[in-house]
């Protein structure tokens, strides 16, 4: 059988559900064409293959492209100011109602053109593909009118055409209430105008909330819902973050992709979103920034069955953190996830928060996104802080 490119001599983290752990393939080799994996397996089954390039792996470890699926990453700004703030003992939520936080970021965010902000995103985007990472959601939710918005998810869908990286984009409106905006009027502008609008040009994947205290309240996200399944969109929630505001089983009763942030979320909640089969994802960093105490529910989690991804948060506020292993790293310090977890949480299931099944997973018919690891064990790659044990990354039929 004639393929596109061979890799050989490895050792597979497949992460495909149907092997046990992270389905790991000791002496593995992986067949692509036209960029999708077309055989993946143990060495001594595969076919007889004949390839324009055979790329011996001497014994390294491969795991399926990392999946970033929750990052603000389209911004313009700074917001250091806020962090000396917070460690003088301002609360985010102070912060927040004194002009700060995500207004501080809408004000600037409003002042850069599409240009401008594909520069500021690119060192980000950089740290990010540095970790192996070749799937990267980006939500807007920092232009909180209309064109604004429009032009960050403009922004984040030419991504890809100026980095080797695969881009999901998220409508988050609905992310807090500009200083100057009539809250009834947004949220139906939100619902009447924008949703309608980004589903008609195609620029979002999603439609996200924020619920919370300083947002939104869970019936006001469910309007938004409604327009987004009116519309044809998943929705997904940035959820009981700082309070149980009853987003989880709002993201349940939504059957949202996925169900974000969750420190503050009860039984009842957890329940509802294993039943809608919503993903639960784990955003360390901001917890570790904002100094919060209160931990998510994980063994809520795992006794109902929810799956859990995790992801970086990437934003100039509350989660400035451009690296995918670290967040791992604080899911399993500071939340208690397993190395195992963590794996499959930056694979498998972030792409099923995503809504994709054809990256995050090594199976005939995915995408061929590889990382290669130089390291003994994958417990290595997260169980530092520091540069990443990243041999290659390879996507889009080209190595790095
Ligand atoms: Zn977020």
């Amino acid at each position: 059988m004639h393929v596109g490119r061979l890799f050989t001599n490895c050792r597979l983290a497949t992460m495909n559900p149907a092997l046990p752990g992270l389905g790991v393939v000791p002496d593995g080799l992986v067949a692509e064409d036209g960029g999708r994996i077309v055989w993946t397996g143990p060495a001594r089954d595969a076919p007889a293959f004949d390839a324009h390039h055979v790329d011996d792996l001497e014994g390294r470890w491969v795991t399926p492209g990392l999946v970033d699926c929750h990052t603000h990453l389209v911004y313009a700004g700074d917001r250091s100011d806020e962090f000396e703030r917070r460690l003088a003992g301002e609360s985010y939520a102070e912060i927040a109602r004194s002009g700060g936080g995500i207004a501080a970021t809408v004000r600037a965010t409003r002042a850069a053109d599409e240009d401008g902000l594909l520069a500021g995103a690119a060192p980000r985007l950089r740290a990010l593909m540095a970790d192996g990472v070749t799937t990267v959601e980006v939500k807007s939710g920092y232009g909180l009118d209309l064109d604004t918005e429009m032009r960050q998810l403009r922004a984040a869908r030419a991504l890809p055409f100026k980095h080797r990286i695969a881009v999901v984009t998220t409508y988050l409106g609905a992310h807090a209430l500009a200083p100057d905006a009539d809250r009834e009027s947004y949220l139906q502008s939100i619902c009447e105008r924008a949703i309608p609008r980004v589903a008609a040009e195609g620029l979002a994947d999603a439609v996200d909330a924020f619920v919370e205290t300083i947002a939104f309240t869970a019936e006001e996200a469910a309007r938004v819902f409604e327009a987004a399944k009116a519309h044809g969109l998943p929705v997904k929630l940035h959820a009981d973050q700082l309070s149980d505001g009853g987003g989880a089983a709002l993201a349940a009763r939504f059957s949202a992709l996925s169900a974000d942030h969750l420190e503050y979320a009860g039984e009842a909640g957890v329940a509802a979103m294993s039943r809608a089969g919503t993903v639960a994802v784990m955003l360390p960093g901001a917890f570790l920034m904002l100094g919060e105490t209160q931990k998510p529910p994980v063994e809520l989690f795992r006794r109902h069955g929810v799956p859990l991804a995790v992801a970086t948060d990437l934003n100039p506020g509350s989660s400035p953190i451009a690296s995918l292993r670290v967040a791992a790293t604080l899911a399993c310090v500071l939340f208690g996830l397993t190395v195992e977890e963590a794996w499959l949480g930056m694979t498998r299931v972030a792409a099923r928060a995503l809504g994709r099944d054809e990256v995050g997973v090594l199976r005939a018919g995915a995408r061929c996104d590889l990382a290669v690891w130089d390291v003994g064990t994958l417990a290595e790659v997260i169980a530092q802080i520091g540069p990443a044990p990243l041999w290659g990354r390879y996507t889009r039929g080209e190595w790095d």
